[in-house]
Parts: C-alpha cells; sequence; structure tokens
C-alpha cells in the first residue's frame, strides 16, 4: 500500500496566544484515503502476524460505521487475506461503511447487542480455528506496538503535551512508549464513563512507565459514544470554516473541543507546546444527513 507523508500542522487559533499556547496537528487523517488515521498503525503487525501464523483469514468486531471495521476490509484486501466482520446490531441496516467493506470482501455477520458482548463465544460460532482474530478496535499489545511508530512523524522534543482521542486506549497506549517522563499524555474519551480504560492502558504498558505520564478525561463525550449534539456539529463546521482542518464526529471534533475548552480554562501552563494527532476516522461522518456539516 502506498502512503502519503503526513506532518504537524500549525493551528493558528485566536484563543491559543492569548493564553501562550502553541498547538500543532499530526494530520494522519491525510495519510491514506481509505485507511486514515490510526487504524493502518494498529493493524500493521496484526497482518504480519497473521501471515507469520499461516492465516488466511481474519476476523474482527465493531459496528455499522466502525473505522476499524473499514479498515480491516480494506486492509485484508490489499495483503490477501479473507476477512470476516462480526458486526453489532440484529437489524442490517447497510450502513455506508459496511457497504464498503462488503465491497472489499469481508463478510459480514450481524450479531443482537447481547450476544456481541460475549466474544469468545462468537470466536467459537463462527470459525475459530481458521480465522485470525483481531480484538475489537485493535486492543493489544501488537496494535500498541504499531501505534507507537505514529510519532516517527514528528521530532517529540517539540512538546510538552501530546493530545489524542481514546475508544480502547491502544493508540494512548503506544504514544506512552515514545514519549519521555516530562512529556504528558492526554486522552480524551469518547466513551461515557469509562473508567477502567486508565487500567486498561496501563495493562499495555511497561511496568516502569511513570504513574504521571497519562491523564484520561472523561468530561467531553457529548452524552456517549456516538454522540454528537447541535454544538459539538457547530464547532466541527466552525474549525473547519476558520482553518480547513475536517474533523469527525466521534473522535477528533470532541478532542479538538476539549482543548480548546482546556486552554481557556488554563489547564495548559503558559508557554505549553501541544501536539494533537489527528486520527482520522473522517468516514464515519457519513452517517450523518446530508449537509449537517459544511465539508
Ligand atoms: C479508532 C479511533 C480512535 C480510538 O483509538 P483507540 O486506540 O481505540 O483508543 C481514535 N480516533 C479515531 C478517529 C479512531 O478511528
Amino acid at each position: 500500500m502506498n502512503f502519503n507523508t503526513v506532518k504537524a500542522e500549525a493551528l493558528h487559533a485566536a484563543w491559543l496566544p492569548d493564553k501562550e499556547v502553541t498547538l500543532n496537528i499530526l494530520r494522519l487523517d491525510k495519510i491514506h484515503a481509505v485507511i486514515s488515521g490510526n487504524k493502518w498503525f494498529k493493524l500493521k503487525y496484526y497482518l504480519r502476524d497473521a501471515i507469520a501464523a499461516n492465516k488466511t483469514t481474519i476476523a474482527t468486531f465493531g459496528g455499522a460505521w466502525s473505522n476499524h471495521i473499514a479498515a480491516v476490509a480494506f486492509a485484508a484486501k490489499e495483503a490477501g487475506f479473507q476477512s470476516v466482520g462480526i458486526i453489532r446490531g440484529e437489524q442490517p441496516v447497510l450502513s455506508d461503511t459496511l457497504t464498503n467493506a462488503m465491497e472489499w470482501g469481508m463478510k459480514l455477520h450481524f450479531v443482537s447487542r447481547q450476544e456481541y458482548r460475549d466474544k469468545s463465544l462468537i470466536k467459537q460460532k463462527f470459525a475459530q480455528n481458521v480465522a485470525y482474530w483481531i480484538d475489537e478496535g485493535g486492543y493489544g499489545p501488537i496494535g500498541v506496538k504499531g501505534a507507537s511508530e505514529i510519532l516517527d512523524f514528528v521530532d517529540l522534543s517539540d512538546y510538552t503535551h501530546i493530545i489524542a482521542s481514546v475508544g480502547t486506549g491502544t493508540m494512548l497506549a503506544g504514544l506512552l512508549l515514545k514519549t519521555n517522563d516530562r512529556q504528558k499524555v492526554i486522552g480524551i474519551s469518547s466513551l461515557k464513563g469509562n473508567y477502567s480504560l486508565e487500567n486498561q492502558i496501563r495493562a499495555l504498558l511497561p511496568q516502569q512507565k511513570a504513574e504521571a505520564s497519562f491523564q484520561i478525561i472523561h468530561d467531553y463525550h457529548f452524552g456517549g459514544f456516538g454522540k454528537h449534539p447541535p454544538r459539538l456539529i457547530d464547532f466541527i463546521n466552525e474549525i473547519h470554516s476558520f482553518h480547513q482542518v475536517p474533523l469527525d464526529i466521534v473522535y477528533t471534533g470532541k478532542t479538538l473541543f476539549a482543548i480548546k475548552d482546556l486552554v481557556q480554562k488554563n489547564f495548559f501552563k503558559p508557554q505549553s507546546c501541544l501536539l494533537m494527532i489527528h486520527s482520522g476516522g473522517l468516514q464515519g461522518n457519513r452517517s450523518l444527513p446530508p449537509g449537517t456539516l459544511l465539508f
């Protein structure tokens, strides 16, 4: 697969110089037209592992608008694998994401929300032994290893804080493998009240990693995973019209909103240099009625 090189771009927003804070955004959304953002990084070593294990089928889990499902379907096809997607929700209303996944050859199985919770039962039912299973969202040490390569695109010594969106925390753990103890990694959780995250992330980190090196902020879920009230939509439209940066409604829109709010509340000391990871996910914006976003 061919990837574009990406870089950290400065955001020149009026609310930054007031507080003597600078913000660069690492535009992983530009890395590839289909597998954008953090998903390629998380998948990379799983695919290698599957090849080493002589598997011909990749199987995984996700929702109807899942960036992970889209990325696995495409990457599996490119790498010459069959793929299987276990999709949460009985009523198969085919989203654009799932339509694409099928076009890329993924076989979809719809399971009820209740059934979806028991992943080991699902694995038994659907070809456990034949397939190489990737956990939901690519969670696990192999995903972390790939995600750590995200920071190879920047000169890390420029930054005091690295800020990223969090689902499973796999990407955040990867970022933490590269940062030093004077840098703080901040995760903005897209899920409501997911207080097991901190432990999920610790479980992926080497023991010597300082406890204070990361912080998860749980205050910017906007009502829950996938929820996108008008003030979030307005913010995303405003950022695009002022700065031409497209954000997604599930992760990066919430993260930049959080950064702005935290800057304005003096969360960051003057002279702080922030790096936000734009982790992609723009394909999910297709779940909105046309015209909701202005881009
Ligand atoms: C999947 C995804 C995340 C979450 O990554 P985790 O490693 O699960 O925390 C963040 N941002 C975007 C755009 C994503 O698609």
